[in-house]
């Protein structure tokens, strides 16, 4: 079976990314299984950038394909904040609640909600590099609400749901999350590329 090294220490992105590519004959293997120190500094201005600045590291290092995803939180009434920084809002090494607090709290009394997930994924290979784009609309709600999914899940309520992604299955969320449309173009690519 064909092995991909997934640019990430994020162990709630790796289950999520084992789960939306689960059809394809793939291992996806976490780089610190292969680079236990793994990280790397996220320089980029873009998230298209930053996904390239992980996984062009790890194809490097690892001489295997490596797949990134960088996902950011554009809120319309911050000014498309948090934006790329979506992971250390509240500080460097913050928790997903310490974001959610700040969000929130930065939010308070706002009327405009409205809010978008963007991620763009990027595979690299000694033969090629890929890069797709996934996005996801709807609001920020004022309580967290729910316990699945992870990061700003429990804040996020889509257009086209009638609950927050943190009160969805797996299979709900990614029905039509940003992930996985993203990775069902990925994996469209994958496809015709003849990587696989
Ligand atoms: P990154 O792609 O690892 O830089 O992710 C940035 C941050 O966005 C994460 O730390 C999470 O807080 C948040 N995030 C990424 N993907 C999701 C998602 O699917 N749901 C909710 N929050 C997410």
């Amino acid at each position: 079976m064909k092995r991909i090294v997934l640019a990430s220490g994020n162990p709630d992105k790796l289950r999520e990314l084992r789960y939306l590519l689960r059809d394809l004959q793939v291992e996806i293997i976490p780089v610190r299984d292969l680079i236990p120190d793994w990280s790397i500094e996220e320089t980029g201005i873009t998230l298209e950038e930053n996904a390239f600045i992980k996984a062009r590291d790890v194809a490097e290092k690892t001489h295997l394909p490596a797949i990134a995803d960088d996902t950011g939180l554009f809120v319309d009434v911050l000014g498309g904040a948090p934006g790329i920084y979506a992971a250390r809002f509240a500080g460097i090494d913050c928790s997903y609640e310490n974001n959610i607090d700040k969000l929130l709290r930065t939010m308070l009394c706002e009327e405009n909600r409205r809010a978008a997930f963007r991620t763009a994924a990027v595979l690299v290979s000694p033969e090629m590099e890929l890069s797709v784009t996934g996005e996801i609309t709807g609001v920020i709600i004022e309580e967290p609400d729910g316990e699945e999914g992870f990061g700003y899940d429990p804040v996020f309520l889509p257009d086209d749901l009638d609950q927050t992604f943190a009160r969805c299955s797996t299979e709900e969320k990614h029905r039509i999350s940003h992930r996985a449309l993203a990775m069902r173009k990925l994996r469209e690519k994958f496809l015709s590329s003849g990587i696989l």
